[in-house]
């Protein structure tokens, strides 16, 4: 990728570049626990979106994607918002440096990518803080701090491009290391790293390709839910609720609101659970931790569907280890941990099965887990 990058830049502006790099994301567990005040549990992977980068000496920035194969210009005020949406992840990264008093100035950049667009591994948010990495090194001395990079890029996707996330993708895509999962508590913002080295397994996403468009709004009734457990218990968040408290008021609440708070006490204990496993290298465990998650995702919370409880199926059948949805649900990826010798076979197993039933293939990413935004020697 380096070299192809390095030829655009040079046949384009003649000069060269600094390269930076910045990953996907996966969560290994810990779902639908953000917005409930609990944990996260992501890591960066070794799919990246790669820039070669150049100040200028002007006031503007030239820019151009390889992958999309599309040329932008723009200035660094509020009002130079370019049009094009993929120019105004790099242009909102500008903005938010500046409002934060840091400096960027003119550049040139050309970048690509093998983070899949929309499969929910975020290449936003590694396009996001690939230029927030590279314009702290190139403009800032690298004062700015590294948490400060992911919320940079969080507030670019809420203010220039319309879209609400949390901060777990940019937080992976900026702060994740080379065989290492962290834990982040969505509520104080402490975080810390956990090994993971699986040797003999393999982390494999199997992307269904679906995702189901809901006309009510199934997210926002989720957290409804979840808001009304916690303000019936009294407490902030979810986050502080155990099972007997839960039990306590389970006459006074609706079925559907138990099932849900259910969910997301149960998925911080597994996230714990985790945490302990990794440690002691006990992958079954994780694994096994998986499967749970997927079960309650796909029971309690219901946010599954019918493709991706059938490629939970498929792994389970195969013997894979750990499987689960890995998103927000309704479509879209599942997260599997899966033994070495049995990968190509339930690869082959979950390609077939699918388009016999589905009448497409899903698409297969292996990943593994590796460092986050950094400089390419
Ligand atoms: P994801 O789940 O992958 O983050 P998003 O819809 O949030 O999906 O972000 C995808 C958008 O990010 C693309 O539509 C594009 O604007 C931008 N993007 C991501 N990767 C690239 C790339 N390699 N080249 C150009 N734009 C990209
Ligand atoms: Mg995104």
């Amino acid at each position: 990728m380096k070299n192809k990058l390095s030829e655009e830049f040079k046949n384009r502006f003649d000069a060269e570049p600094l390269f930076y790099a910045s990953a996907g994301r996966i969560n290994l567990i810990g779902e639908h626990t953000d917005y409930n005040g609990g944990f996260v549990f992501p890591g960066a992977i070794d799919k990246v979106i790669m820039a070669a980068i150049a100040p200028n000496d002007t006031d503007k920035v030239r820019m151009y994607s390889i992958d999309i194969d599309d040329y932008a210009e723009f200035g660094l005020n509020e009002a130079d918002a370019p049009e094009a949406s993929w120019a105004r992840y790099i242009f909102g990264v500008c903005r938010e440096i500046l409002k934060r008093g840091g400096v960027v100035k003119g550049f040139n950049a050309v970048f690509a990518g093998n983070v899949p667009l929309g499969a929910g591994l975020s290449s936003s948010a590694a396009l996001e803080s690939c230029f927030a990495f590279a314009l702290n090194d190139l403009f800032n001395d690298n004062q700015i701090d590294k948490f400060e990079l992911a919320k940079i890029g969080q507030s670019t996707e809420h203010n220039y491009c319309g879209v609400n996330c949390g901060i777990m993708d940019q937080f992976a895509s900026v702060m994740g290391q080379k065989g290492k999962l962290m834990r982040l508590d969505c509520r104080s913002m402490e975080f810390e790293y956990f090994p993971f080295n699986p040797e003999g397994y393999e982390l494999v996403l199997i992307d269904s390709r679906v995702k189901h468009e809901l006309a009510d709004s199934p997210y926002n009734k989720r957290r409804q839910s979840c808001e009304r457990v916690a303000k019936r218990l009294g407490i902030e968040t979810l986050r502080d609720a155990t099972m007997e408290m839960l039990d306590s008021i389970r006459t006074d609440i609706t079925a559907e609101d138990y099932f849900r708070a259910k969910f997301v006490i149960e998925e911080k204990s597994r996230v714990l659970a985790v945490c302990d496993a990794l440690n002691a290298g006990d992958y079954e465990t994780v694994g096994k931790k998986m499967y749970e998650t997927h079960h309650g995702l796909s029971y309690d919370y219901e946010v599954s569907c019918e493709e991706l409880d059938f490629l939970n199926d498929i792994a389970k059948e195969c013997g894979v280890s750990g499987s689960r949805i890995m998103g927000g649900g309704f479509g879209g990826c599942t997260i599997n941990l899966v033994k070495k010798d049995l990968r190509d076979s339930f690869i082959k197993t979950a390609k077939a099965k699918f388009n016999e039933k589905y009448g497409h293939e899903p698409s297969v990413y292996p990943v593994v887990i590796s460092d986050g935004a950094h400089k390419e020697e």
